[in-house]
């Protein structure tokens, strides 16, 4: 998939996460804010 930067830079996320300040990838079932690393070390 090739996609102009400036379309790229458009579609970022725009939630990071607190924890890490990590860009975190809004996904439409999650309601969590951490990343995927900072969750699974919660998890441990
Ligand atoms: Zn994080």
């Amino acid at each position: 998939m090739l996609q102009s930067p400036v379309e790229f830079f458009r579609t970022l996320p725009k939630k990071v996460c607190p924890e890490c300040g990590e860009k975190v990838f809004e996904q439409a079932e999650s309601y969590l804010m951490e990343c995927d690393r900072c969750l699974s070390k919660k998890e441990e």
